[in-house]
């Protein structure tokens, strides 16, 4: 290569940002506080973390068995295909194998389905106020966002139509939606569905699934069969209990599910994820206790709030937001040096307003207590 030529290179890479102008803006997620970072910092023991809608009763035990006897084979790598977790769930879900997508957590599922179908010219529609990892990951790859305002915390779907486009390539619903713990109603999704293109993708973000009512969930999986263009997502980091080993699922078409199966690392489902997944998917009776304390905890903790004349969301899932019509970061900093995390709400536009997830019956009291202490 000419010298001239190398000059000029160097001149304009010289000029150059180190990063493009979307990765500058980015913020990163803010996680929930880490237990053993608050107990370190305030030299305490037994604090409670109330902020990542984590499981209150642990893992399920026989996820923790299926894990131990795996223990053993982590030197081998992972089945790429995760051939029996995806039988399981094919069976469990009465769904074709190839239907299905298996990922680090769910997000990382979110993260394949943007790089899969978004791009520059092909955005995703999402509201406010819902899961803040559909727009950061977008922002990250380079895919514009459209948001849309909610109604009284409840998904505005008539307005989500009339945002729609051709250029959105990828609309993000969530039910039961985090952080309101608000669901969409099906004939509001009917209307949804009829009003868009039927060549753009909706995920319809269920993880939260297990925790509704039967009778206010979403029929995602008649979705996904009737509209191919449709996925939806869930996780085991919730209800089974899993967070920390990390993997989640989505059912979609066939078409869909090899597309994102290019974009994939080839074993992003790890050993252990993957035969904790499997046991955990089988251990009805965890689930059913998981259930059954949270919906009692929630009753719980609303009843608290409203004690403390206090506003709640009705909420489908393992958390309910609360609205001190103060800075709830003061409040927050309060409850943390009493040993109690909850989630600041600011980053969701909503500065006055706290989440807090169900814990066992004594940790939701012990958040209750802590709570009427700070606004005493
Ligand atoms: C917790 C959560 C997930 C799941 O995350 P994982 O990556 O599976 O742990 C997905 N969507 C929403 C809305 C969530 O709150």
């Amino acid at each position: 290569m000419a010298p001239s030529s190398d000059s000029s290179v160097l001149a304009s890479s010289d000029s150059m940002p180190l990063v493009p102008e979307h990765i500058r803006r980015l913020v990163p997620y803010p996680p929930g506080k880490p237990l053993s970072e608050l107990e370190r910092e305030l030299g305490i023991t037994h604090a409670v973390k109330l902020a990542s809608n984590e499981n209150a009763l642990g893992p399920s035990p026989r996820a923790v068995e299926a894990m131990q006897a795996a223990l053993a084979t982590v030197h081998r790598y992972p089945d790429g295909g995760a051939w029996f977790l995806r039988h399981a769930l094919a069976t469990h879900l009465d769904v074709a194998p190839e239907r299905l997508l298996l990922g680090n957590g769910s997000n990382e599922l979110i993260e394949h389905l943007i790089r899969a179908f978004g791009g520059p010219e092909r955005g995703v529609l999402a509201s406010e106020c819902t899961f803040v990892v559909y727009a950061l990951i977008a922002q990250a790859a380079g895919v514009p966002v459209t948001t849309v305002p909610t109604q009284d915390f409840h998904f505005d779907l008539e307005a989500m139509a009339a945002a729609w486009h051709p250029g959105i390539r990828l609309v993000f619903l969530c039910s039961p939606n985090n952080p309101t713990g608000t669901v969409i109603a099906p004939a509001a999704l009917e209307r949804f569905m009829g009003r868009i293109s039927d060549e753009t993708i909706v995920v319809l973000d269920e993880a939260y699934l297990e925790y509704c009512d039967p009778s206010e969930r979403l029929d995602a999986l008649r979705w996904v069969a009737e509209r191919p263009r449709t996925v939806t997502l869930r996780t085991f980091s919730k209800a089974y209990g899993l967070a920390g080993v990390r993997v989640g699922y989505g059912v979609t078409s066939a078409e869909l599910a090899d597309y994102v199966n290019r974009v994939r690392q080839p074993f992003n489902v790890n050993t252990l994820a993957q035969v904790a997944a499997e046991a955990a998917l089988a251990d009805v009776a965890f689930l059913d206790e998981v259930f059954r304390v949270t919906r009692h905890g929630r009753q719980q903790v609303l009843d608290g709030l409203a004690h403390l004349g206090l506003r709640t969301i009705p909420s489908q899932a393992n958390f309910v937001m609360f609205d001190l019509a103060r800075d709830g970061r003061a409040v927050y900093d309060a409850l943390l040096r009493l040993g109690v995390i909850v989630r600041p709400l600011a980053n969701y536009g909503l500065p006055t307003w706290l989440r807090v997830n169900m814990g066992t019956l004594d940790e939701n009291a012990r958040f209750l207590a802590a709570l009427r202490q700070v606004l005493a």
